[in-house]
């Protein structure tokens, strides 16, 4: 059996910080302000505040000024939903920024809706939502689910005619990653919990995407050979020497019959900020432009 060909999300992921650090470079060359990212994070989560801190390290390699806001677990909706207006009328804002999980006691879906969806780098406002589903180049779309289409697009070149298959249908996820490909006039079936027969359709995909937060869940008899895999989860496992983190593909057994496979970690991850960055961008300079 060939070799699988290991995605290098890392080296994609540096080439697409790379290019936002080109063009934010051209701005302040020529003395404009750089685009500014607000990252709000409530309460002590420690894998949120290792997610902070690589997203304002990469926007510092960007150029881009981030602004980092951290509240107290015990922040009320009223304060949370005050500072979001704030930062709404902020001019060096370009991005708003909520680190989720957010504390039980605030509401989640409110909260994300108050973000001006201009300013919207995660693409998760109902208004940004909307104009993906309508196939608008306006729409701020979700980092990760952009992510995966850059990862197949750099697999596979243009993808038009490609049958995708999504396990997984959440807002953050599955469905935007739907919508992205259906966008690059891929065929695209959804795969879910209550699918009735969810490896029969998977093993149909020349690119299988799989987000559903379940380790190692889908293994070789879900796999066509020679389709291109990219794995959106991350799961930290026990292991006899401690924890390690795995994706919902079953590696070991797929990579042998795939023809590319994103490692987990290292795949799919780092595009989750290259995105993000890349929003801030857009943002900016649709903002710019009005
Ligand atoms: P959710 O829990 O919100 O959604 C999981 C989806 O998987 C649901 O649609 C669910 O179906 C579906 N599902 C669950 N079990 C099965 C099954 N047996 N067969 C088919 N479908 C199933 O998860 P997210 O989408 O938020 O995240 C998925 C994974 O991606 C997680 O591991 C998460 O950590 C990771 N992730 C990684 C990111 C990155 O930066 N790389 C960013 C975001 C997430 P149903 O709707 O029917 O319940």
């Amino acid at each position: 059996m060939n070799q699988p060909k290991r995605i290098d999300g890392r080296r994609i992921a540096d080439d697409q910080v790379n290019q936002v650090a080109h063009r934010v470079r051209a701005l302040t060359d020529a003395d404009k302000r750089p685009p500014g990212l607000a990252v709000v994070m409530v309460g002590d989560n420690p894998a949120s505040d290792v997610y902070v801190r690589n997203k304002i390290r990469r926007c510092e390699q960007a150029g881009i000024l981030s602004v980092e806001h951290r509240l107290s677990e015990q922040t009320t909706e009223t304060d949370l939903l005050g500072l979001l207006g704030d930062l709404n009328q902020d001019e060096q804002i370009d991005g708003i920024l909520v680190q989720l999980p957010l504390p039980k006691h605030l509401d989640e879906g409110r909260i994300l809706k108050q973000i001006s969806p201009a300013k919207d780098v995660d693409g998760f406002h109902p208004v940004n939502v909307g104009l993906l589903g309508i196939g608008d180049k306006r729409a701020l779309v979700p980092c990760t689910p952009a992510g995966c289409v850059i990862l197949a697009k750099e697999e596979l070149g243009d993808l038009t005619g490609k049958h995708v298959v999504v396990v997984g249908r959440s807002n953050i996820v599955g469905k935007p990653a739907a919508q992205l490909f259906l966008a690059e006039d891929c065929s695209v079936t959804i795969v879910h919990s209550r699918s009735s027969n969810g490896a029969e359709l998977a093993r149909q995909a020349d690119i299988l995407v799989v987000a559903v937060g379940r380790p190692q869940m889908v293994d070789a008899s879900w796999v066509k050979p020679g389709a291109v895999v990219i794995d959106v989860g991350i799961n930290r496992i026990s292991t006899e020497e401690g924890t390690r983190l795995v994706g919902d593909v079953d590696f070991d057994q797929v990579a042998p019959i795939a023809a590319a496979i994103t490692p987990v970690p290292g795949g799919v991850g780092p595009m989750t900020i290259a995105g993000l960055l890349n929003n801030t961008l857009t943002a900016y300079e649709a903002r710019e432009q009005d």
